[in-house]
């Protein structure tokens, strides 16, 4: 259908990343119209590398896991944090908690990852329209009733459906069209990153772990992934402030190789490498939108919110909310009922898993040392385990918070 545009669809999804495939996928099984416009082609490039467990059963809904076992994507099994004096601490190995297939996950390099999942949504009946830019979503009153857009010969176009998904990332069309967007006042990050060859990499059930390495002042730390194209994806992650406004240079490429002196864990591993891509940056990130839909719109993945990198949630999230999205969306349709109350209906399960991510997040950079923290809970050990893995969506993990806070409040007096 690339090239042949509908007047209308029952659904419209703004943009083909992770989020918008699975909504767009999982909404298409139902036998609904969906279309889809993104304003790339793919394959592009993009971040975010590492999975979590936790996207098998969301992978195992969109009918993509045999693609993903029969993939060239190297395989994780733990995450590892290095602490600021460059010691390897006791891996979390997710199948020693859960002897079980989904407890092992993959890395992806994210064109070929999401070019697989964008496939796929055509493959199920998703009418895809890459070179396709979404100008504006249209509303009549509070009710979103379309979109514009325009072709990749800047061909404009109006488009009208019952539902619009927005699923634009970062872009957040409506999030930012509304005002609704409310950054995080605790985590106000940057990342820095580029790719090398050449780069250490662990053996056997290690060769795809992704390590975790703080700064050696433990200001931030590095993300440490390794791809099947024999790279090794390394960012690293601090205050937007310490990152770039308190010291005298502001090049990235410069500051990037600052931070990787800082690092005793990383010099080592990348001693023998060579870089193999340009230093990127991403400045702007942690917020979330104040409503997660209105009559005939709702947001998923990252035109929702994004959390950190810290434990590569951002993929996770962007499938969870496409598939609890996707239920809504059908739910709704079935019963002729596109109001935000309906289409919205699983925000708040969704917001406290997201929470349980943010918390973990917030308490590593206020200190939290997972190798003394599980020494000192042993039995707690499964449950931070379930919260890597991204088993989020379950009260049971909520027993850690307490003798995290009685840790916490004993550092702070010292
Ligand atoms: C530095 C950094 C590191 C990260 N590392 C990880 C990691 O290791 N693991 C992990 O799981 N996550 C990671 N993430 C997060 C992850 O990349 C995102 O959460 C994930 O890509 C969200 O998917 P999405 O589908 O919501 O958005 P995206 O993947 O960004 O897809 C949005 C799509 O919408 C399209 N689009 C935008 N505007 C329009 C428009 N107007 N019209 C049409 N199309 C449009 C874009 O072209 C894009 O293809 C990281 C993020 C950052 C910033």
């Amino acid at each position: 259908m690339i090239g042949t545009f509908p007047a209308t669809s029952e659904v419209i999804v703004i943009g083909g990343g992770p989020a918008g495939a699975t909504t767009a996928t999982l909404v298409a099984q139902k036998g609904r119209r969906v279309t889809l416009f993104e304003r790339e082609r793919f394959p592009r490039f993009h971040v975010g590398e590492s999975l979590i467990p936790e996207t098998f059963w969301v992978l195992q809904r969109l009918g993509l896991l045999d693609a993903m076992r029969g993939s060239p994507f190297i395989e994780k099994h733990s995450v590892q944090f290095v602490n600021e004096k460059g010691i390897l601490s006791e891996p979390f190995y997710f199948a020693d908690h859960k002897p079980e297939e989904s407890s092992r996950t993959w890395q992806v390099v994210r064109s070929e990852f999401d070019e697989l999942m964008l496939r796929n949504a055509a493959e199920q009946g998703v009418d895809v329209h890459e070179g396709t830019r979404v100008l504006d979503v249209l509303f009549d009153g509070a009710r979103a009733t379309g979109v514009r857009i325009a072709d990749a010969d800047g061909i404009e176009r109006t488009v009208s459906a019952d539902v619009i998904v927005d699923a634009s990332g970062q872009a957040s069309m409506i999030m930012s069209r509304l005002g609704l967007r409310a950054w995080d006042p605790e985590l106000k990050k940057a990342a820095i990153w580029t790719y090398w060859k050449g780069a250490e990499r662990g053996t056997g059930r290690d060769a795809g772990a992704t390590l975790v390495l703080q700064l050696g002042d433990k200001q931030g730390w590095f993300w440490y992934i390794p791809l099947h194209d024999g790279t090794v994806s390394v960012g690293v992650v601090a205050g937007y402030d310490y990152l770039f406004k308190d010291r005298p240079t502001k090049d990235p490429e410069a500051i990037y190789f600052e931070e990787i002196a800082r690092c005793p864990g990383l010099g080592p591993r990348i001693a023998e490498a060579e870089r193999a891509g340009p230093v990127r940056v991403a400045k702007e990130y942690s917020y979330r939108s104040k409503e997660v839909a209105g009559d005939g719109w709702v947001l998923v993945g990252d035109a929702f919110g994004f959390l950190d990198p810290l434990y590569s949630s951002g993929i996770l999230l962007a499938l969870k909310s496409g598939e609890l999205a996707a239920d809504a969306i059908t739910a709704a349709l079935d019963s002729n009922d596109t109001s935000a109350a309906r289409l919205g209906a699983w925000g708040p399960e969704y917001v406290r898993g997201m929470e349980r991510m943010r918390r973990l997040v917030c308490e590593f950079y206020e200190g939290f040392n997972f190798g003394r923290f599980v020494k000192r809970h042993p039995h707690l050990k499964g449950h931070v385990t379930d919260l890597l893995i991204g088993d989020l969506f379950n009260d049971r993990v909520d027993e850690i918070v307490a003798p995290l806070e009685a840790m916490r409040a004993e550092a702070a007096a010292g």
